[in-house]
This record gives C-alpha cells, structure tokens and sequence, in this order.
C-alpha cells in the first residue's frame, strides 16, 4: 500500500543533497573547528558557508549574527530568556500571545514566576493578533514582544511589519519565532524590522535537531551555553557539524526553490481545501482563509474527535495530525484552536494536514475520496450527529 505523508509540521524527510553535503562530515571533514589544523579549517568553512547560507534566506545583514543552536525550542528559550537576563533593569514586562508554541508559552511562565510581568494577546476568530490590544499593552517596562511569523497549526500568517513598527515606537525588542514559516513564504528580517528570529532546520528538509537564531546587531541578548566560547561566546559546545552544513544546505535550496513551490503548494492546498469543504457537511476551515502558509489545510467536522480520524485515516496509507504534535498526547485541546475562539467539542474535531515536496494532485484526490467515507461513518456512531445526518455526508 502507498504510504502518503500529510504531516510535514511535525517533521520533513531530509532532502538526499542535503544527505549528500552532510556526509563528509561524519567520517572526511570531521575536525574542530577551534583546532589548528588544515582538518580544522575545513570544518571552518563549512561553518561559514552555512551560516551564510541560513543568514541569506532570511536575508540578514553583514551586522547581525546567525547563531547555531539544536533547534527552534532552543532559539526560543535563548531569546526570551536572554532577553529578560540582560535587561531586566530596563524592565520585567513581556508581550507574547496566545497562540505562541509551548517553546514560547512555557518560557514566559516559567519567567513569570522569576517576578516578571506576561501579556498574553488575544488573537481574533482567524488567529490574528489583535494590533490594538498590543498598542495598549506596551509600557515602558515592556522589553520584548514575541510574536510567531506564522501559526503551523492553523495556517495563520501574522502582520509582522505592523507589529515591528509598534514594538520599535515603543523601544521594545521584537522576537519573531518563524519555525512554521520558513521555507514556505519569504521572510527579510531587514525591511520587516525582526530583532530576533527563530529558525529551524527541520521545516526547511534540513536534519533534525539543529536550528538557528538571528541577532540583529545591537541587540542586548545574554548567551544561553557557556563554556569554551564557540559561536562567538554566545552558544558554547563543540558544533554540530554535520547537522549545521545540512541546515545550511537546506536553507541555501530553500532560497532557490521556494517560490516555485510555494506556488505549486498553495494551488494545491485550495483544491483540497474546497473539495472537502464542498465534500462534506459541517466542514469548516481553521485559520485565515488568504493569510495562509502554502502547506497548511486545517479543517474541523462537526460531531467527531479527529484522533478516530486519524487512526482511519493510517488505516488506508494518510499520515495527518489532529493538531500540533507537541499537544498531540494530551486530551486538551489545543490552545491556539481554543484561542481562536473554537468549543471544547469543535477543536476536536480538527484535522491537519501538512503538505511537502512529495505531494501530488493525486495525493489529494485520494484523501478527498477517502475521508467522506470515514467522516460518515465516525458520524453513524457517535451520540453528537443529528439525526438527519446519520445515513449521509
Ligand atoms: N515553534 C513552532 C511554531 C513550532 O511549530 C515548533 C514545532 N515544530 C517549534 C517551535 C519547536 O520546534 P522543535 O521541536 O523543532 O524545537
């Protein structure tokens, strides 16, 4: 049976070049890159080329620093917390929202309990951020805004622009985390005003435990590793080599093929989007119907648990997500599908799906064929379903 893979939010298979550049690295190019030999200068340049490779995606100036950490949760943790060490002086108020990754959510409370001040901004029924509410929480206590380029779970691509211009007329640093966005809509951390921005590898076809953060100069961060002083004295800790030359392999192939595919993806998206939508019954869609990332199809069904869906779903070769994969093991529902203004009943009822460079039309046909079917009868049986819709789509 033909396996289709719909998850790609949750982890991307690794493109075969980007296999190919890692692999000299384990057992050719495998000095350090503090030692001094000509093995160490090799691995200095494969350094090099990647961090100019990662930095010229996003396209960061000469000024700021790319610095390689093992991931998104990594770089998220490093921005707020080094943030709120370095300029608690200045004030002890942070803005996030409510729709932020766990990585973001957890860091502010733990932060919280540390004595600092967190606003958690309401989002409206599409997942954008309220930009009044932002203006009138902002105080000149406030010392970082942390805002997601974009939301994996329900699609939602957020104003940045706007919000960096409110954030810097106020003095404040703004943390952009991009996990779900990158590689999927193009991002200049120059021209939309980004002081800090969170990047990962494993969203882009890059390996899996490497990510990256972007320090426009001037920023007052303090390091998050310390020992030995690598990546400049703010990350220390031998590099992974072989995991930052696939990232910035990753990247620099992202940069070249991310407009034909994003195109590519997001016609495909709106024909799976509309056909399940026309297909069946008490069908909605999540997130921003135009304000949209190109991968992401996130619809809800009425009377249903998308866990039952799922497991249907493997059953006949679809591998899709009910949510996030990080919430994914709890009964709650998520936050953001909550923060969105969604019932206990109807958040669970949601359905993921995340589409890759392996994706077809064809792929599409086949989970729209299919899940009618599955839907009608995960309806038949449960206690929710009207009757007049028990025999029907
Ligand atoms: N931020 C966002 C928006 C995410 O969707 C995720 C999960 N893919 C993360 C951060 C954490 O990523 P990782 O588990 O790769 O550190």
């Amino acid at each position: 049976m033909k396996m289709i893979f719909m998850d790609h939010t949750s982890g991307m298979p690794v493109d075969s070049n980007v296999v190919e550049a890692m692999i000299p690295y384990f057992n050719t190019l495998y000095g350090n890159p503090s030692s001094l030999h000509s093995f160490a200068l090799e691995a200095k340049k494969g350094l090099k080329k990647a961090r100019e490779n990662v930095a010229n995606l996003v396209n960061a100036d000469k000024n700021g620093k790319i610095i390689f950490t093992s991931g998104a949760t990594e770089s998220n943790n490093w921005a707020i917390r080094g943030i709120a060490v370095r300029n608690k002086e200045r004030g002890k108020h942070i803005i996030t929202t409510s729709i932020e990754h766990m990585s973001v959510i957890n860091v502010c409370k733990y932060l919280m309990q540390q004595g600092f001040k967190v606003t958690f901004l309401p989002v409206d029924k599409y997942g954008i951020v309220d930009l009044g509410a932002l203006e009138r929480k902002l105080t000149e206590e406030t010392i970082l805004v942390s805002v997601m380029y974009a939301n994996g779970e329900i699609g939602t691509i957020e104003p940045i622009h706007e919000i960096s211009k409110i954030v810097h007329a106020r003095n404040s640093y703004l943390h952009v985390d991009a996990t779900a966005a990158i590689g999927q809509i193009s991002i200049d951390v120059q021209k939309e005003g980004i002081d800090l921005l969170t990047i990962s590898s494993n969203d882009i076809y890059g390996p899996k435990g490497v990510g990256a953060l972007y320090i426009r100069k001037g920023t007052r961060l303090a390091p998050f590793v310390l020992g030995g002083g690598q990546e400049q004295g703010l990350r220390s800790g031998t590099e992974n080599l072989p995991g930052i030359v696939g990232m910035g392999k990753a990247a620099e192939l992202a940069k070249t093929e991310m407009k034909t595919e994003s195109k590519r993806l997001s016609k495909l998206r709106d024909q799976f989007i509309n056909k399940l939508l026309q297909s069946i019954r008490y069908s909605f869609l999540n997130g921003h119907p135009k304000k949209r990332l190109p991968n992401n199809v996130a619809i809800r069904f009425n009377f249903i648990e998308g866990e039952s869906m799922l497991l249907n779903l493997n059953i006949a070769g679809v591998a899709a997500s009910s949510g996030s994969a990080c919430t994914a093991k709890t009964l709650e529902p998520s936050h953001v599908l909550r923060a969105i203004g969604l019932k206990h009943e109807e958040a669970h009822g949601s359905l993921l799906f995340t589409l890759g460079k392996q994706n077809t039309e064809e792929d599409v046909n086949y989970v729209v064929k299919l899940l009618p079917d599955i839907v009608k009868r995960l309806r038949a049986m449960s206690p929710l379903t009207p009757r007049e819709l028990r025999e029907s789509v």
